[in-house]
């Protein structure tokens, strides 16, 4: 489990830690629309509320949240079929619905990725350009909140500071080596 706040730099370290380690990774379903160049059933499935209100109903879901107003969920069945198979799988999502998975998979390894500072995590949000000043002052409260709530979940074994991506994406697949 990877969890971090939004601009942390996660989709970098994950896509990375993934070649690296020869992790899987667990696509999840969202009601988000895309960003540029992200690929249905890549990086998310991309689907509408309706469809992800039923996965939800008929017991689909392994957990899911609502973040910044949109639904993210990670589909059950690719996470038991990895585990079965005694493959290491990645799940890139956010504190409320890794303390929904410390509970079902008690097991798993909870990763946190921080920023070095508040001020650098702006910088990032900044420059990506994909979210509105509006939405990244929003995104920034976020982070601060879901550091905390992290902090306070005492779920996490493992904090990586994002200062250097390359000394970070080490830290992220020495941890799934050990593990
Ligand atoms: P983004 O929109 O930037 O891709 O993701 C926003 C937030 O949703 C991030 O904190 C990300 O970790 C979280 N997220 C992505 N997928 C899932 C998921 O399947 N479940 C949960 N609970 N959070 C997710």
């Amino acid at each position: 489990m990877i969890t971090g706040p939004s601009g942390v730099g996660k989709s970098s370290i994950v896509s990375q830690a993934r070649l690296r380690s020869g992790a899987v990774f667990s696509v999840s379903a969202t009601t988000r629309k895309p960003r540029p160049g992200e690929q249905d059933k890549e990086d998310y499935f991309f689907i509408d509320s309706s469809t992800f209100r039923n996965m939800v109903d008929a017991g689909e879901m392994l957990e899911w949240a609502e973040v910044f107003g949109e639904y993210y969920g990670t589909p059950a069945r690719p996470v038991r079929q990895a585990v079965d198979r005694g493959e290491s799988i990645i799940l890139e999502i956010d504190v409320q619905g890794a303390v929904q998975v410390a509970r079902k998979l008690p097991d798993a390894t909870f990763i946190l990725i921080a920023p070095p500072s508040m001020d650098a995590l702006k910088s990032r949000l900044t420059g990506r350009g994909s979210e509105t000043p509006r939405q990244i002052d929003k995104r920034l409260g976020e982070a601060e909140s879901e550091l905390r709530l992290a902090g306070e979940s005492g779920i996490y074994q493992h904090k990586v500071i994002n200062d250097d991506l390359d000394a970070a994406i080490e830290k992220v697949v020495a941890v799934i080596n050990q593990e």
